[in-house]
């Protein structure tokens, strides 16, 4: 966000809301607060941030992070979500598999991300609702999806909504590996879609970008989750795009003009989770590497890479060279790049 900034002379100033510090943080008037974390929870710096009048969003929070509320908003609007239900203190698990069949899903309401916070209830293994589970998780059918796409939007504060292409990701263990987009075949989808993700910021009257993570039955549409911000399923913008999903929450939530993005190239973007920074990367000849800096661990996203899909024979040969360099848990996602985009 801050590189997108630069561009538009914006200085952006990441603030850590739970840090300790006494003092209060120093904003001009001209300031605009937007937050890229799922929660709002109390704290001193919070409390003056979410007072200043440039706050934007304030009231998603309520409804979005948590589960519960989120769904229930799904509900209200009609809008296709996979069957679920809070799993409250009485919930039995045999009768959730009487409505849901025999797998289903549990999510905490809140605080889950990358499928942590997911427990899977199995009829044959009788598997049993965790009890500090109850009140505090919601059960889903399990969806026998064909594929997992998103679309990434923004709204603008007077109401308008420009979109990008929608994307088709591929998640193991949860867990988001690769993106590609756009795609032909997803074309068909596009309009129903953003009938979807419009009438939800909509009804939220929200600005900047949003994110809808959704379930392809056919040509039917089930969205998963909503994420209020800019999604790593829309990280291939920052490569592809005249203006990536990062420069376009700046602008929306600065009020300056937010034409259509343009897509200058298809992308695939490899996400780079649990692996040490290697070099070999930088040598793709249709690579971009971002990398966050932070310290690698299992399971941890740690950067991603673009790669242009423009030139068919180079995007097959810089994925064959990411399946040397990337460990085991990578062949199938390489593989999978190189079929969804040719
Ligand atoms: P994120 O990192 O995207 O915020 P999350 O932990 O909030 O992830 P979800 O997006 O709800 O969790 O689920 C993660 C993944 O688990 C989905 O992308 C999908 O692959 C799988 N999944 C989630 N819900 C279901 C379901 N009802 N049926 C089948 N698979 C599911
Ligand atoms: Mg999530
Ligand atoms: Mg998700």
């Amino acid at each position: 966000m801050a590189h997108a900034g630069e561009r538009l002379a914006l200085h952006v100033k990441p603030v850590d809301i739970m840090s300790p510090q006494a003092e209060p943080l120093v904003l001009g008037q001209d300031d605009i607060i937007t937050v890229e974390r799922e929660q709002w929870p109390e704290s001193s710096i919070s409390l003056q941030l979410s007072q200043h009048c440039h706050f934007i969003n304030g009231p998603v929070f309520a409804r979005l992070a948590d589960r519960y509320s989120q769904k229930s908003l799904l509900d209200e609007l009609a809008i296709a979500t996979a069957p679920w239900e809070l799993v409250q203190q009485e919930t039995q698990s045999a009768a959730l598999h009487q409505r849901y069949g025999g797998r289903v899903l549990l999510k905490r309401r809140t605080g889950g991300y990358d499928g942590k916070g997911q427990h899977w209830l199995k009829q044959p293994e009788k598997t049993d609702i965790p009890a500090d589970w109850r009140d505090e998780a919601i059960a889903e059918q399990a969806i026998n999806f064909d594929e997992e796409v998103s679309l990434v939007g923004a709204r603008t504060q007077d109401g308008r909504c420009v979109f990008y292409p929608l994307t088709l990701n591929l998640h193991q263990d949860g867990i988001l590996m690769a993106s590609v987009a756009p795609l032909a075949r997803l074309e068909s989808l596009q309009t129903k879609a953003q009938a979807m993700l419009s009438c939800i910021m909509n009804e939220l009257n929200y600005v900047g970008v949003m994110a809808m993570e959704c379930f392809k039955i056919g040509d039917d549409l089930l969205v998963n989750e909503l994420a209020p911000r800019v999604h790593n399923s829309g990280h291939w913008t920052q490569s592809a795009c005249h203006i990536s999903q990062f420069e376009m929450h700046l602008r929306a939530i600065a009020g300056l003009p937010m034409p259509e993005p343009k897509v200058n190239y298809p992308a695939v973007m490899i996400n780079l989770i649990g692996v040490e920074k290697d070099n070999n990367w930088l040598s793709l000849s249709n690579g971009e590497l971002f990398w966050y800096d932070k310290a690698v661990r299992p399971g941890r996203k740690v950067g991603h890479l673009n790669l242009s899909a423009q030139d068919e024979v180079e995007l097959s040969q810089s994925l064959k060279l990411l399946s040397l360099w990337l460990p085991e848990q990578y062949q199938a996602p390489l593989e999978w790049a190189a079929k969804a985009s040719r």
